[in-house]
């Protein structure tokens, strides 16, 4: 292996202690900072994030209610209750697991929460503010990838960075992200005709497709870092990327691993925007 590996569980861990610390300072001015999370019906998977949202909450030292309601919820009754969230003085951000049941309109729950609350930065006012340069909540994933390029002192002034995927939760934000750290950046997606060209050009590459060895080895140029966001299962059940993991290694300078990597850090970047609510609400950013 001619990689480092950038370790997303330990980088984890080190931010989440950082957050609990300024929990700490904040709890001793008398503010406990809060977290809602709202999940309507069963499914699985949303179950065990959301789980994990309040664990890391009360790992962190942060308040937090886990609001579980039956998927017969209708869209009025959620939208009253994202409002009721909003005017909650003890709730600094509110977290609406998607998907949702089909009599509910995402897009306008996501709208209703108030901006200053939307710690998951899925809000069009805060896809806008990091458009534009401006304070706003950095979606949890694109921003833990970020993160990542911080933790390995990586400067991206002037770095071409390909970025695969073009969805408004990964793929555009951490695009956006990345042009405002200096990089040029490609974004490459389902009619991209010449993925290859692209991404042997790259000194950054961020995977967020959803497709397994969707980048291998001979699509790497030498020493490039390579973040991998997908989340896929092997044929065995295995949680895998979207990078074949044991051909890149040998190639790109950086990598992160799957599961490991770019995981962890989604509920801990979460919790920074959480606390960080918090910390502007009681007027100190
Ligand atoms: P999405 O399905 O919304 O978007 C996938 C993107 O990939 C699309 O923009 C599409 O144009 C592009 N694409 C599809 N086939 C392609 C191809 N052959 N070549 C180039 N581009 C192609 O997915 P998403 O929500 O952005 O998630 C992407 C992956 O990241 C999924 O595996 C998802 O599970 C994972 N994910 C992980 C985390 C995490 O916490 N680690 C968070 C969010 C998403």
């Amino acid at each position: 292996m001619t990689a480092q590996l950038i370790d997303g569980k330990a980088l984890s861990q080190k931010l989440r202690q950082e957050v609990s610390g300024r929990v700490k300072a904040l709890k001793a001015g008398g503010i406990v900072p809060g977290l809602a999370v709202i999940l309507v019906g069963e499914d699985p998977a949303s179950q065990v994030y959301v789980r994990n949202k309040v664990r890391a909450c009360e790992e962190t030292g942060m308040y937090s209610v886990l609001e579980k309601w039956p998927d017969t919820l209708t869209e009025a009754e959620l939208l009253a209750r994202v409002q009721e969230l909003n005017e909650d003085k003890n709730i600094h951000g509110i977290l609406v697991q998607l998907p949702l049941p089909r009599q509910i309109d995402a897009t306008k729950v996501i709208e209703s929460i108030a901006p200053e609350k939307d710690v998951d930065g899925f809000h069009v006012a805060s896809a806008g503010a990091l458009m534009t340069g401006l304070p706003g909540f950095w979606p949890c994933t694109p921003y833990g990838c970020m993160k990542m390029l911080e933790h390995i002192g990586y400067d991206l002034k002037g770095k071409h960075a390909v970025v695969i995927g073009r969805s408004n939760i990964v793929g555009k934000p951490v695009a956006m992200m990345l042009l405002q750290q200096n990089a040029t950046v490609t974004i490459c997606h389902s009619a991209t005709k010449n993925l290859k060209d692209m991404t042997l050009q790259a000194d950054v590459i961020v995977a967020a497709v959803g497709k397994r060895k969707l980048l291998t080895a001979d699509m790497v140029k030498p020493g490039a870092v390579v973040l991998d966001v997908g989340m896929n299962r092997t044929e065995e059940g295995k949680l895998c990327g979207d990078v074949d993991f044991d051909g890149v290694k040998e190639v790109a300078g950086w990598i992160t691993p799957v599961p490991g990597g770019v995981g962890p850090m989604t509920i801990t970047m979460l919790m920074v925007n959480t606390c960080e609510s918090a910390e502007r609400s009681a007027g100190q950013r």
